[in-house]
């Protein structure tokens, strides 16, 4: 079977006018259709920069080498208008803090209306604001069909998040790809939220990738994990395995560290 995500000997570096920085070394992983993979290491090992290498988003001055395969496409030497298709309708992905991705002007319901739009160029405003009103339903953020109208700081930390979901469902992607999506949250509604993406998951069949440093997150949601220290992927296999018989010394200092 075609894996849905083949990442091969994916490098990332900064050039910078001292020189060359790998900050992703030679990383490989396969993710199989419906799979979850769990990507985790402390602040810095890389983790964030091989998401965006993948959806080709690195900052400035990043450049990235080797192979990334999304169900048999070669995605490194698609054209940037076919890039852009891929993005949000193949493979959509939920950051951190989602102030930081939504337009604070903007009404949430246009913002997951456009996101909607952007898949679908023939639906209209109408159909686009109804879709967003079952999309925050999808989600289970209540009444929506009021807070449609509401704006980015009138919602809570956790439905903002939640705003995220929807918008990241938007396109139906085939693959999710949610870096640190419960970082900034609250215990209880970190739960609620790992909880709501499984839930997507069992429905839509979508693989993911969680990115995170907690690891009682991955030991929750995920398949397979791959540990990142300094950019290296310094063990990977099976989530139980990894977790019950850590073979790497930093993967046993990060399970150590958890209460
Ligand atoms: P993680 O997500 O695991 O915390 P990142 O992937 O964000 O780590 O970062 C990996 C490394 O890349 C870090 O050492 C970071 O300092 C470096 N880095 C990130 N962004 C830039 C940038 N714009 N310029 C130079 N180095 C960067
Ligand atoms: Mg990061």
């Amino acid at each position: 079977m075609t894996a849905l995500l083949d990442v091969r000997d994916l490098t990332v570096a900064f050039e910078t006018p001292r020189g060359r920085t790998e900050v992703v070394r030679d990383v490989s992983f396969e993710l199989a259709p419906g799979a979850s993979l769990g990507i985790v290491g402390e602040s810095g090992s890389g983790k964030s920069m091989t998401s965006l290498a993948v959806m080709d988003l690195l900052p400035p001055g990043a450049t990235r080498r080797g192979s990334i395969r999304l169900a048999g496409t070669e995605l490194t030497t698609l054209p940037p208008r076919e890039m852009r298709k891929v993005r949000g309708a193949r493979v959509a992905m939920i950051f951190q803090d989602p102030l930081s991705c939504l337009n604070p002007y903007y009404t949430v319901g246009l913002q997951i209306s456009e996101a909607y739009r952007a898949h679908r160029p023939r639906a209209t405003r109408r159909e686009a604001r109804r879709a967003a009103v079952e999309a925050m339903e999808r989600v289970h953020i209540p009444h929506a069909a009021e807070r449609v109208d509401h704006y980015p700081h009138q919602f809570s930390g956790g439905m903002r998040q939640r705003v995220m979901i929807a918008m990241a469902l938007s396109g139906e992607p085939e693959l999710l790809i949610a870096d640190e999506p419960t970082t900034a949250l609250d215990v209880t509604v970190q739960k609620q939220i790992l909880d709501l993406i499984a839930e997507i998951r069992r429905d839509t069949g979508a693989g993911l990738v969680m990115i995170t440093h907690d690891l009682a997150v991955v030991s929750e949601i995920a398949d397979d994990v791959l540990v990142m220290q300094h950019g290296d992927v310094v063990e990977q296999g099976g989530a139980e395995q990894v977790f019950s018989r850590p073979r790497h010394p930093y993967t046993r200092r990060l399970l150590e560290a958890v209460p």
